[in-house]
């Protein structure tokens, strides 16, 4: 089995809550909370959860956009948060992030040829005279056209902005990419069509992806591994497949169960949650889930289940497992 490219080690992101006149922190919103994962060369790893159950704030802090509270984050063995600020812009280009909206990140004045050429002006990853060209070819490879280059963002279909998001991120050569909710704003054919063009560039390019998504059957088809996450806790772990047939955490179960199959023999029965995720300010005590579980016993309020081995490349976080 190949290195890791990606290596995440008990990382934590802690956001204080300030209170008073003298802004006192009076408590912490623990977004992410021990998280640990390995991503290795050409992989596609799906972190999914319900929103607000930190999978976002993993991506960002992963790529250093946000400061770390503990652990760790390696990529190719660098300790991606000990690096000075100048080792970090070097390093930048190799990690990129594509949004769930390019749209808010593009500057409507700005053609969109010059928003994809920009930080390669910036990180001095090209000459002035060689953007265009190369450029337009970044464009053609993610579905776009030569004449798209001087059109303005409002000129562009949510799906073609999309296509301009990874546009943008492809152009500085990454090798890992963290997409986060790169699909869920757009129809569900668009979808399909984004979907395939991760896939295509992934073959062509030899990228490794994190992807982040609330709905597990938009990683089903592009992910080799998929990770669960609960109020900034990972729940369990799994190749694909396994984890679509062999589920072992009550909360992937429930997940599982909302997606529509199409041969009603293969239905599971649904699983509702009751109540909402509950405050990362104020998590149950225990295991996070217990206030939520239809399994849960008393054991789950008093003490956090580890997160241990339970199958070849299966982990999970449950008492009962
Ligand atoms: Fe449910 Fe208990 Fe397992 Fe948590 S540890 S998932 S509450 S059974």
């Amino acid at each position: 089995m190949s290195e890791a490219l990606l290596e995440v080690r008990h990382l934590k992101k802690y956001f204080p809550i300030t209170a008073g006149l003298l802004n006192r922190t009076v408590g912490h919103v623990k977004a992410v909370d021990n998280i640990s994962l390995t991503i290795r060369p050409g992989e596609t790893f799906g972190l999914v959860g319900e929103s607000g159950s930190g999978k976002s704030t993993v991506g960002r802090t992963i790529l250093r956009l946000h400061d770390k509270t503990d652990g760790e984050v390696r990529f190719k063995g660098i300790s991606v948060h000990d690096l000075s600020k100048t080792e970090m812009n070097k390093l930048r280009p190799q990690m990129q992030l594509i949004f769930q909206d390019p749209y808010s990140s593009l500057n409507p004045r700005i053609r969109i040829g010059d928003a994809i050429g920009e930080a390669l002006l910036d990180h001095g990853l090209a000459a002035k005279e060689d953007i265009p060209g190369y450029v337009m070819e970044v464009m053609e490879s993610c579905g776009l056209s030569a004449y798209h280059y001087n059109r303005f963002p409002h000129e562009f279909s949510g799906g073609q902005r999309q296509r301009i998001g990874i546009a943008r991120a492809l152009a500085l050569r990454p090798e890992f990419i963290i997409a986060d909710e790169p699909v869920s704003a757009l129809d569900v054919s668009i979808q399909a069509q984004i979907i395939n063009l991760f896939q295509k560039l992934q073959h062509t390019k030899g990228l490794t992806y994190l992807f982040i998504s609330h709905d597990l059957s938009v990683v089903e088809h592009l992910c080799n591994r998929i990770g669960v996450m609960y109020l900034g806790s990972m729940m369990e772990t799994a190749p694909r497949d396994e984890l679509f047939l062999r589920p072992l955490h009550p909360y992937t179960k429930a997940l599982l169960s909302a997606i529509p199959v199409p041969i009603p023999k293969l239905k599971r029965e649904r699983i509702v949650l009751k109540g909402d995720i509950p405050s990362p300010a104020n998590p149950p005590s225990g295991c996070k889930f217990h206030t939520r579980c239809p399994y849960a016993v008393a054991q789950c309020k008093e003490e956090t289940p580890e997160f241990r081995q339970a199958g070849n490349d299966h982990y999970v976080a449950c008492h009962l497992v």
